[in-house]
């Protein structure tokens, strides 16, 4: 599904020397390259503060506890998405309201947004999935109204630009009051390791979340509030600085690929390939296809191929035993429950080759008889 060897030997030397530098400092936490990270990083995207987590989980988690929600307040989340998404919202005792998705994007239904609103719901958490941001016009525009926070979570698409009405063009995660990223490995901008971040141009919420990610300390050994401890390694940060200046590249690389997958599977009648949405860029963290017949047997044959193709998601979070609740019941989410049944994400990374791309699609059509 991802070729990360590849794409390190490519910047080996950069990457080996800013490893090197960090061991010769031995600054390995808290190290003078965490701050110029976040500088770069901040300046790439156009948000007044990027704070550097320890995993994307932990960003959305201390997003949440930073907004000072509440034991019984709501916040709404689609259903179908990578469980992170709800987890933190369950972990800090507030309820989950779930969502439906909309069957072309992935993303939360806008309808279905503002029908799950009630007097106890406090945030909404739209999630970018596979890359491509939801209609955050409609989602901004429900939560003024509401008076919501808003928390992206932008964990699949670092580097996607959502265009307003008004052509104001801003990066996925910096839209609401809060946005979360992931560098785990495999995301379009992954360290050798876990790493997150949190992005808000809020000063007071970027101050907050800074303090909670550090045991809740301001001044040394006196503690405000109840945090946790959540930063990202110097080494990590190290690597994501170089891995930034191809950030660009990285993405450009794999809306080839998609768009090679796209030309390819034009015309195939039992092959969805994956909407392209006006207002927003796709990153592509996922190249995701739905699949009219047995999608699971496809997925048997490829592997039979050498193809690897992955399921994302086979269960929608209301059918997820940790997330059973008498509130949800099966057929609530027609929309995320026929994804889960048919849904297949293809490979997608960095280093996919027109050699490699010609024999995932051939074997594709072939098997489907297309
Ligand atoms: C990867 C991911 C997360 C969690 O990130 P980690 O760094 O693995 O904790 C959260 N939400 C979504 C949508 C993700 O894809």
């Amino acid at each position: 599904m991802v070729d990360l060897k590849s794409q390190y030997e490519k910047i080996k030397p950069e990457i080996d020397a800013a490893i090197q530098e960090v061991i010769d400092t031995t600054t390995f936490v808290k190290g003078p390259i965490i701050n110029t990270f976040q500088q770069n990083l901040e300046q790439y995207l156009g948000v007044k503060h990027v704070i550097p987590v320890g995993n994307g989980t932990d960003a959305l988690q201390i997003s949440l506890m930073a907004l000072g929600l509440k034991s019984g307040d709501e916040v709404i989340v689609p259903t179908f998405t990578f469980i992170a998404s709800a987890e933190v919202i369950a972990l800090l005792g507030l309820t989950p309201v779930l969502v439906d998705v909309e069957p072309d994007t992935f993303n939360a239904s806008i309808d279905a947004i503002e029908k799950a609103i009630t007097p106890k719901t406090k945030a909404i958490i739209p999630v970018h999935l596979f890359g491509q941001c939801a209609d955050m016009e409609s989602i901004m525009k429900i939560a003024k109204q509401h008076n919501l926070y808003v928390v992206e979570d932008a964990c699949q698409a670092i580097g996607s630009v959502y265009t307003f009405f008004d052509g104001k063009k801003v990066q996925a995660g910096c839209i609401g009051d809060m946005g979360c990223t992931s560098f785990f490995p495999s995301k379009n901008l992954g360290c050798y390791g876990d790493g997150g971040a949190i992005f808000t141009d809020n000063d007071e919420l970027a101050e907050q979340a800074r303090v909670i990610a550090n045991h809740g300390m301001k001044v040394r050994y006196y503690h405000d509030l109840v945090g946790v401890n959540s930063r990202l390694d110097s080494i990590q940060a190290a690597i994501l600085n170089e891995k930034l200046k191809h950030l660009d590249a990285y993405i450009a690389a794999r809306q080839a690929a998609a768009d090679f997958y796209d030309k390819a599977f034009a015309g195939c009648k039992k092959i969805k390939t994956p909407a392209r949405y006006s207002k927003s860029t796709h990153v592509f963290h996922q190249y995701t296809l739905q699949i009219e017949g047995d999608r699971n047997a496809l997925q048997a044959a490829l592997k039979e191929k050498g193809i690897p193709a992955m399921i994302y998601y086979p269960v929608p979070l209301h059918l997820q035993k940790a997330y059973k609740d008498e509130r949800y019941q099966p057929g609530d989410f027609a929309v995320s429950e026929k994804l889960s049944s048919c849904v297949l994400s293809l490979p997608m990374h960095t280093e996919l080759d027109a050699e490699q791309l010609e024999y995932i699609t051939a074997n594709v059509k072939s098997l489907l008889n297309e």
